[in-house]
């Protein structure tokens, strides 16, 4: 990684530190150098201390190659930025009356007289360069000393982006900093993180990094190739994936932004098939699950919300007896409820959802977020017990999410 290229973050404010300020102003800078190429090493907050922030500089400047502070440039005692980076860097704080102008001016314009307070932001390190604020008084600063980049900008959200915008990007860009750095998102569904790190290992090309990112559903996995070229980084890539679908293939759905039902949907259509839906605790979740998918007309033929046992008799010819003997959560109703709406829908492959969503209605055997999925397809039913253990509306979320995993797990065995 070249030291030139990666940037170490200070948010300077006690506020931020007494969790009354949220700072949004990393995470906003922090994204724009990403998007830029600049690898962000470091995120910190320091007091509104010239000691705090000097012992904080003392890191940042071994580390990155630039660095860019934000807040403490006020007129106000508590606002001590510029007189720390003055003293870090051995600069004498001179008074520019262009500055001062500038400030004038600026009062002048919206007809308020200027506070005397004010005129200590003249006072300005010396060899250092101005930052224009376009939207305040405070001038930034920018300080580039041996091979670092130094920046400061204001704190006040507006201020600071119109510098990082405005000056401090297309300044990095022009010095030619920023490494061509190309990512892909693989989206996995039926494992947690822990064991699809397990399974993945370190088998990736040195050169790619791989992030997980656990989702609402799923883990995405994001794998990020860095080198002298992009088409070096899509060589990397497309080995990375190859790795990846080796040891984890089962699990892979999709890439970017892709759905599971929207990737189900792609299957159905290829080989002509037809899909139906019994759902008990989920009420239909499923079903909008899947048809939230443009175009799933081609294949979703019915769905059956089966919530009372009469139903699940008459709709869907699940057997009195079964219900009777095995309860309406078991693995049993599970898979009469899957195999009639196949026979009753004349679909190639059915879904069934039983359970008990909470937060009533659970048993030590069966507590509160236990499902039952069945799934009917041409060669048989298969059934699966799940143990989900949350609240009613993620209960019935996961249930369905499960379902469509079973369905995409079977589909997949055999492309
Ligand atoms: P001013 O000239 O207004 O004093 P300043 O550069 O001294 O500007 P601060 O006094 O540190 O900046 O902060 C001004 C305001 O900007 C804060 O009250 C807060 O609302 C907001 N702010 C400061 N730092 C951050 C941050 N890191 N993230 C989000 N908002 C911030
Ligand atoms: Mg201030």
């Amino acid at each position: 990684m070249n030291r030139r290229s990666t940037a170490y973050l200070i948010s300077v404010g006690d506020e931020i530190l007494a969790g009354q300020t949220v700072d949004t102003n990393s995470s906003y800078i922090a994204g724009r150098l990403s998007q830029a190429g600049i690898r962000v090493l470091k995120i910190t907050a320091a007091a509104d201390s010239a000691a705090e922030i000097k012992s904080t500089l003392d890191e940042a400047v071994d580390k990155a190659g630039i660095i860019i502070l934000t807040g403490g440039l006020g007129p106000t005692q508590d606002d001590l930025t510029r007189p720390a980076l003055a003293e870090y860097f051995g600069m004498e704080l001179e008074f520019r009356r262009d500055i001062l102008a500038k400030i004038k001016a600026r009062y002048k314009s919206r007809g308020i007289p200027m506070p005397k307070a004010v005129e200590v932001q003249a006072y300005f390190p010396k060899g250092a360069e101005p930052i224009e604020n376009k939207f305040g008084t405070a001038p930034g600063i920018f300080i580039r000393k041996n091979d670092s980049l130094i920046f400061s900008v204001p704190g006040v959200p507006r201020e600071m982006r119109g510098m990082i915008d405005g000056f401090i990007i297309p300044l990095l860009q022009r010095e030619g900093l920023g490494i061509p750095r190309l990512f892909r998102i693989i989206r996995t569904s039926g494992a947690g993180e822990s064991v699809l790190s397990e399974m993945i290992g370190d088998n990736l090309p040195q050169q790619v990094e791989i992030a997980y990112l656990p989702k609402f559903f799923g883990v995405d996995l994001r794998i990020t190739a860095e080198s002298e070229s992009i088409k070096e980084s899509t060589r990397l890539l497309d080995e990375a994936e190859d790795r990846l679908r080796e040891r984890i293939g089962g699990y892979i759905y999709g890439y970017g932004e892709e759905q599971l039902a929207e990737v189900i949907g792609g299957i159905l259509r290829m080989r002509g098939w037809s899909i139906a839906v019994a759902e008990s605790c989920t009420g239909g979740l499923l079903g909008g699950m899947i048809t939230d998918i443009p175009g799933s007309s081609d294949y979703f033929k019915q769905g059956y919300i089966t919530y009372s046992n009469e139903a699940k008799i008459t709709l869907l010819g699940v057997s009195a007896v079964t219900l009777e003997n095995h309860g309406a959560v078991s693995a049993e109703t599970a898979s009469e409820m899957a195999a009639g709406a196949k026979e009753r829908a004349e679909v190639d492959i059915s879904l069934a959802i039983t359970g008990i969503a909470g937060p009533g209605g659970g048993t030590e055997d069966k507590p509160v977020g236990t499902v039952y999925i069945a799934l009917a397809h041409p060669g048989g039913v298969d059934v699966k017990r799940f143990n989900f253990k949350d609240d009613r509306r993620m209960n019935r979320h996961r249930s369905a999410h499960a379902a469509l995993n079973m369905l995409f797990q079977y589909l997949s065995k055999d492309i």
